[in-house]
């Protein structure tokens, strides 16, 4: 008897050994994205009420209605357009489950799929569970990460399907200029390629940055799914509530796809979500995180922790350590862990290749205090 391997990935992913290891010794946990502050009252409050009037049972496929057309609304206002309608967004558990969906709406066995390293750890095993091949970019931090169009032209074939992205970035904390959108459009121009579009931190861009998403790009909203989450917006990520907007031939793949793998996306979460997105403060999130960004960059001044480039959006900061150490980043996470009490996540987790930066990820999403203390701790090293 054998088990299928569909996917080339580790078991465990860095994130769960992490947050074990920062368990394990008492750390404070800048590892995970995860917020470790409360969720809004409000919020709260409707998921209760929504499960005490009753809305229990299977929500239709797309998602509720109600959910929808907030959704829609609060899109159009943020991005100052009138493009999205409730029929072109479909509510899926998360937007881990949104960029898999996707991949198995467009990816036919053997269909290549370009992504670019560091990348969301999922990005990978997804393309090669639905049957794609994973063609690689990797971005080097020595050239702060960007994009060489030039060798995405150069990788692309006969065989290419698809392309994804993700702004803003994770870990990097780059956040898509008109130009990149640009240069996306002039490399795919008229051939048969889609893009995935990972905007999950929308939300969370710093310093009057606007966010600009794939779905208002004109050479590209027919061939693009754009992917989101509350769970990073409303500081929810355990409600794993997400949604995905695309052109209509995509949003009906996507559906056949969806009806089968999942059918229908917490109910009481999306009655909550409706409401509270009737009202909530736009601008709360990117202030909320732009404020811990700068507590964790201040409380990190004196140290001998180096920030990359500022973050420009999402919850993380990556910071070099070469003038602490030469030990590899997967070794030094784990000794910064147990003996100084900080986790991390080292850069290394989020490439496929062999890596010798010295650099790690930092998540600021947490409470002030915390932030405060393990900048305390950083400082010491
Ligand atoms: N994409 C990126 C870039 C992320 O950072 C994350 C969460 N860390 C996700 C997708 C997954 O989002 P969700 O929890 O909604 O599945």
């Amino acid at each position: 008897m054998s088990l299928s391997v569909k996917h080339s990935a580790s078991p465990l992913n860095i994130f769960t050994m992490m947050t074990n290891l920062a368990r394990a010794h008492d750390a404070y946990n800048l590892s995970q994205g995860l917020p470790d502050y409360p969720v809004a009252a409000a919020l709260g409050a409707y998921l209760t009420e929504a499960v005490e009037q009753g809305f229990n049972q299977y929500a239709p496929m797309q998602g509720l209605t109600s959910l929808r057309e907030a959704i829609a609304i609060d899109l159009n206002k943020r991005y100052q357009t009138k493009t999205v309608a409730a029929d072109g967004v479909v509510v899926t558990p998360g937007a881990t489950y949104g960029i898999y969906a996707s991949l198995t709406a467009i990816i036919d066995k053997g269909d290549e799929v370009i992504y670019f390293e560091p990348a969301f750890d999922c990005y990978r095993p997804a393309i090669e569970i639905t049957g794609g091949v994973p063609v690689r970019i990797t971005l080097e931090a020595s050239a702060d990460f960007r994009i060489d169009w030039n060798q995405v032209k150069d990788r692309i074939t006969l065989k290419t399907k698809a392309i994804l992205i993700n702004t803003p970035h994770n870990p990097t904390g780059y956040v898509w200029a008109q130009f990149d959108w640009d240069q996306l459009a002039d490399v795919i121009g008229d051939k048969d390629i889609y893009v995935i579009a990972d905007e999950v931190y929308d939300h969370i861009v710093f310093d009057d940055r606007q966010h600009l998403p794939g779905f208002l790009q004109p050479r590209l909203r027919h061939k693009l799914i754009s992917i989101y989450s509350f769970g990073k917006a409303f500081h929810i990520t355990g409600w794993k509530v997400g949604y995905c907007v695309a052109a209509p031939d995509i949003v009906a793949a996507f559906k056949s796809i969806h009806q089968y793998l999942t059918f229908s996306v917490n109910t009481p979460a999306q009655h909550a979500i409706a409401q509270y997105l009737q009202h909530y403060d736009v601008a709360e999130a990117a202030a909320t995180l732009q404020h811990k960004r700068d507590l964790l960059i201040g409380g990190l001044q004196s140290s001998r922790f180096q920030p990359l480039t500022t973050s420009a959006g999402t919850y993380f900061q990556l910071y070099d350590y070469s003038a602490i150490s030469d030990r590899d980043d997967v070794s030094f996470a784990k000794w910064m862990t147990a003996e100084h009490q900080v986790a991390t996540i080292p850069l290394s987790a989020f490439y496929q290749s062999e890596r010798s930066d010295k650099i790690v990820r930092l998540c600021f999403a947490k409470k002030d205090d915390v932030l405060l203390a393990a900048a305390a701790q950083l400082s010491k090293v």
